[in-house]
C-alpha cells in the first residue's frame, strides 16, 4: 500500500503530496489523517507529514519510494472529511496545504494526560474504625492517623486524593502501598481531564419560550426532522435571547444523538454565555480557547472523539471539533471580525462553518443582533433562512438612546472629553448608586484627519474611505487612500467650514480613567482595555468585579461591549462614536454601526430602564443615526445601496494581496508584476500597488494590491496563478505574499 503525504513545513515549493511505501505492519495504524515519520530530501532527514490519501498503486519507481518510518499512533487522527474541508480551504482562501491541515487539525500531538491517584477505603467505616482503634492500641500512630483520615471524609466511600494524604495525613508511599497491601485501602489511578470548566458550574434552568423564540425553535426541529439542512440567519436585536434559543436547538440535536459546535468569540469566552451552557448542559459541554494550555486542549478534542462530549464551545478553532455526527454548528455574534482569521489560511469561519455543515448534512444557525451585510444579503438571496427577534426577552426594555453632537459642546466652550448631557447623567447614577459603562472607540485611533467644528473627515473622492494622514519629520504632511493611492496635501484649514481645528484625532483609555478622576473623584473605576487584562484570567477577573459592583463606572475599549450582562448598568457613555467610521476601509460604516448598537444594547438590561449617551462629530452620519434608533433594517438599505454603487462585497468580490519583502523596491516591484498577470482576466478590477495601511512592520515592507470581481471562481484562480508564480520564480525568493478574500487583511 502507498500513501500520500503532506510533509509538515510551510514552503510552497514543497506543498504537494509525496508518495511513501506504508510497510506491513504499519498498515493497521496509516489511516487517512494520521501523522507518520518520514525520511525526506536528500540527507533522509527524519520528517513529520500527514496522510491524506491511501492507494495499492505506486505514482513513481517503486524501487526509488522511501518507505514510512513509523506512524505516531498517540497522535489525534483527522476524521477524514476534515482533510477534505483542509483542501477546500486552501482552494478557496490561499496558503499552503500544511498550513490548512493545521487549521482543521488545532491539536495534532498528544500532550501527557495527567494521572490522578485517590485512595479510597477497601472496608466499611466499621470495620475501619476498629482497625482504626487497633493500630492505637500498637502504637503505630501513622497507619492510625491515615485510617482517621479517611474516616473523616465527608463522603467516606469516595475516600480522597492521593496527595490529600501525603501532605495533610504526613503519608509516605510506602505506607499507603503497605496499607493497600494489607486490604485496607485502595490506591486507584483514573485519568482526570483537565476540565477547564471544573470551577464554574452554577445550574441554570431552561426558560419557558416567548411567541418569537418557540417560532423559531419549531421551524427548527421541523425541518431537522425531515432531514433537511439550511443555514439560518437569527436577527434578533440585544437581550431578545438568542442564547436561549441555541440551547434548546442544541438540546433538540442531542436528543436526537448528534453533536453540536457552538462559536463564540474569543473576547466573549471567559464569563457568562459559557456559564449558561455549562449550567444548562453540565458535562455534557467543554470549551476550547487560546488561553487554555495545550493540554487542556488536547483532551478537550480526545473527549470529543470519544463521545464524552456532545458540545464543543470556542472561537474560530472549535469548528474543527473531531465529533463524529455533527448535527448543528452555531456562529454567536455572527458579524464578529475575529471569525475572520489572520494567519494563512485566512479563511473566514462562517465560510468554513457552512462548507463543513454541508459535507456532513449538518445544519448551520447564526446570530446576530447586527448581522454583517453577507449574511443578510444572503437571507435576501435566498442562500440563507432568515428568522427573527424583534423584542427583548424577559421584560427589560430597549434603552433611550441620546446623541450628543461634540461640534456644539466645542461652541459652548466646553474643552472637556465628556458633554454636558454626559456629565450629569453620570452625576445622576454615582447619586442613586447605579453604574455606567464609558466606551472608548479606538478602532482606527489617530489614523485619520476631520475638523473638530464641523466634523468633516477628509476623504477619497473616488473610494469614499478616509484618507491616511502619512507623518514626514514629525508632521502630517498629505493624505493617502490605500485602495486606489491617490494623495492630497494635508489641508490647514477645513474645506468644509474654513476652521482652523483640523488635525489627527485619538483618545486613549488611560486619559479617560483620568479624566473621570478629575470630574467624579468620588467615583470607583475599572479600565478594561489590552493592558489591563493580559494574564489568563484578566477579562473574567475585571469582569467579575464590575458585576460584584466593586466599581462605580467600567472604562474600556470594544472588548467591554460584547455579550456581558450587567443588571445595574442604567447609562452607557459612548466617547467617540465616530472613530471607527475613519479606518479607511469599505467595512469601516459597518463596523461602526454593529459597535454602537451593541454598546447601545449593554444599557438597561435588568428591571431599571436604560441610556445610552452616544457623543459624536457627525451625527447625521448614517451608522450613527441608524445606531441611535437601533434600526438595523434601516442601515442595511442605506450601505447595502453604497456597496452596489462601489461594487463592493457582498455584491461584489474583493481579493487582497499583501506583497512582503525587507527590500522595499522588491516588494514594489513584486506587487506590479503580480498585476501584469491580471491582464489576461476579463471583468477585473485591480486597484493598485500601493502601500499597505501598516506600510511597513518590524522591517519588513508591505504592499498591497485589490482585485475585484463578480466571480469569486475567478478571483482562485488568480491566486492560484499568483501561487504557482512563486513557487517557479526564483527571482522573489526573499519576497512573500498573502492573500484574503472579502476582508481586511
Ligand atoms: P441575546 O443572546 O439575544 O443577547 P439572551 O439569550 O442573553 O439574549 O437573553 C437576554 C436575557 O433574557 C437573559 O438574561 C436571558 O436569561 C433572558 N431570557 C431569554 N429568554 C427568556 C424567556 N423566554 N423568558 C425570560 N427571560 C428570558
Ligand atoms: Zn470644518
Ligand atoms: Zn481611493
Amino acid at each position: 500500500m502507498f500513501a500520500d503525504i503532506i510533509v509538515d513545513v510551510s514552503v510552497k515549493s514543497l506543498d504537494r503530496p509525496f508518495q511513501y511505501l506504508v510497510p506491513e505492519e504499519m498498515v493497521a495504524d496509516a489511516v487517512i489523517g494520521a501523522s507518520v515519520i518520514i525520511p525526506f530530501g536528500k540527507g533522509n532527514r527524519e520528517m513529520k507529514g500527514y496522510i491524506i490519501g491511501l492507494s495499492g498503486t505506486a505514482k513513481y519507481d517503486i524501487h526509488k519510494t522511501k518507505s514510512i518510518l513509523r506512524v505516531e499512533k498517540q497522535g489525534v487522527v483527522a476524521e477524514s472529511h476534515l482533510l477534505s474541508l483542509a483542501y477546500w480551504i486552501k482552494e478557496n482562501f490561499g496558503g499552503t496545504m500544511n498550513d490548512a491541515i493545521k487549521a482543521v487539525m488545532p491539536v495534532r500531538k498528544e500532550v501527557k494526560e495527567k494521572v490522578a491517584r485517590h485512595i479510597i477505603p477497601a472496608l466499611s467505616r466499621k470495620e475501619m474504625e476498629q482497625k482504626k482503634v487497633y493500630f492505637e492500641q500498637k502504637h503505630n500512630t501513622a497507619r492510625a492517623r491515615i485510617l482517621q483520615g479517611l474516616l473523616e471524609q465527608k463522603d467516606y466511600e469516595k475516600g480522597a486524593p492521593y496527595e490529600t494524604f501525603l501532605h495533610r495525613f504526613k503519608a509516605t508511599a510506602a505506607l499507603l502501598k503497605g496499607l493497600e497491601e494489607k486490604g485496607i485501602l485502595k490506591i486507584v489511578s483514573k485519568q482526570i481531564y483537565r476540565d477547564p470548566l471544573s470551577d464554574n458550574r452554577v445550574v441554570t434552568k431552561a426558560k419557558v419560550l416567548n411567541e418569537e423564540q418557540r417560532t423559531i425553535v419549531e421551524q427548527f426541529i421541523t425541518d431537522f426532522d425531515a432531514g433537511i439542512r439550511k443555514d439560518y440567519l437569527i436577527h434578533g436585536v440585544t437581550g431578545s435571547g438568542k442564547t436561549e434559543v441555541y440551547m434548546n436547538l442544541i438540546d433538540h440535536v442531542l436528543q436526537k444523538g448528534k453533536q453540536a459546535i457552538v462559536l463564540i468569540p474569543e473576547i466573549a469566552l471567559t464569563f457568562q454565555t459559557v456559564q449558561r451552557f455549562y449550567g444548562r448542559f453540565g458535562s455534557k459541554v467543554s470549551i476550547m480557547h487560546s488561553r487554555l494550555s495545550a493540554g487542556e486542549r488536547y483532551d478537550q478534542f480526545v473527549r470529543a472523539k470519544r463521545g464524552e462530549i456532545q458540545i464543543m464551545i470556542g472561537p474560530r478553532s472549535a469548528l474543527f471539533t473531531p465529533f463524529s455526527n455533527l448535527g448543528l454548528i452555531v456562529i454567536d455574534e455572527e458579524h464578529e471580525s475575529s471569525y475572520q482569521s489572520d494567519s494563512p489560511p485566512k479563511y473566514h469561519a462562517r465560510e468554513v462553518a457552512v462548507q463543513r455543515a454541508k459535507m456532513l448534512h449538518a445544519s448551520v444557525v447564526m446570530g446576530s443582533a447586527t448581522p454583517s451585510l453577507e449574511a443578510y444579503y444572503r437571507c435576501q438571496t435566498g442562500e440563507y433562512s432568515l428568522m427573527t427577534l424583534t423584542k427583548r426577552a424577559g421584560n427589560a426594555q430597549m434603552a433611550e438612546v441620546e446623541i450628543a453632537d461634540l461640534r456644539a459642546e466645542l461652541k459652548a466652550r466646553n474643552f472637556s472629553i465628556f458633554s454636558r448631557r454626559l456629565q450629569e447623567e453620570i452625576k445622576v447614577r454615582l447619586q442613586k448608586r447605579e453604574q455606567i459603562i464609558l466606551f472608548i472607540n479606538r478602532r482606527g485611533y489617530a489614523g485619520f484627519v476631520s475638523c473638530r467644528e464641523c466634523g468633516e473627515v477628509i476623504q477619497c473622492d473616488s473610494c469614499s474611505v478616509a484618507m491616511k494622514p502619512h507623518e514626514y519629520k514629525g508632521k502630517v504632511s498629505i493624505l493617502k487612500c490605500h485602495y486606489c493611492g491617490a494623495q492630497k496635501q494635508m489641508p490647514k484649514v477645513c474645506p468644509a467650514c474654513g476652521s482652523k481645528y483640523i488635525g489627527t484625532f485619538g483618545l486613549g483609555t488611560q486619559q479617560v480613567e483620568e479624566m473621570i478622576h478629575k470630574h467624579f473623584p468620588e467615583a470607583r473605576v475599572l479600565r478594561m482595555d489590552a493592558d489591563t487584562t493580559s494574564g489568563k484570567e484578566g477579562h473574567s477577573r475585571i469582569l467579575q468585579q464590575f458585576a460584584q459592583q466593586k466599581a462605580d463606572i467600567l472604562v474600556g475599549t470594544q472588548m467591554i461591549v460584547k455579550g456581558h450582562d450587567f443588571e445595574n448598568v442604567t447609562l452607557v457613555g459612548i466617547l467617540a462614536a465616530d472613530l471607527s467610521l475613519n479606518t479607511g476601509s469599505y467595512r469601516a460604516a459597518e463596523r461602526t454601526f454593529a459597535l454602537l448598537a451593541q454598546a447601545c444594547g449593554r444599557a438597561g438590561r435588568g428591571k431599571k430602564a436604560g441610556k445610552v449617551i452616544l457623543q459624536t462629530y457627525q451625527p447625521d452620519h448614517y451608522s450613527i443615526q441608524c445606531a441611535a434608533a437601533q434600526d438595523y433594517k434601516a442601515f442595511y438599505r442605506q450601505e447595502i445601496a453604497k456597496r452596489q454603487m462601489l461594487q463592493y462585497p457582498p455584491i461584489s468580490n474583493i481579493l487582497e494581496v499583501l506583497v512582503f519583502s525587507e527590500k522595499e523596491e522588491k516588494a514594489a516591484m513584486l506587487a506590479e508584476v503580480l498585476k501584469s498577470k491580471t491582464i489576461s482576466y476579463h471583468d477585473m478590477i485591480v486597484l493598485g500597488p500601493n502601500d499597505a495601511p501598516i506600510a511597513k512592520l518590524r522591517d519588513v515592507y508591505r504592499k498591497i494590491l485589490y482585485i475585484r470581481s463578480k466571480d469569486y471562481q475567478m478571483l482562485c484562480n488568480v491566486k492560484d496563478h499568483f501561487e504557482k508564480f512563486m513557487q517557479t520564480s526564483h527571482m522573489y525568493n526573499d519576497c512573500r505574499i498573502t492573500f484574503t478574500f472579502n476582508n481586511e487583511s
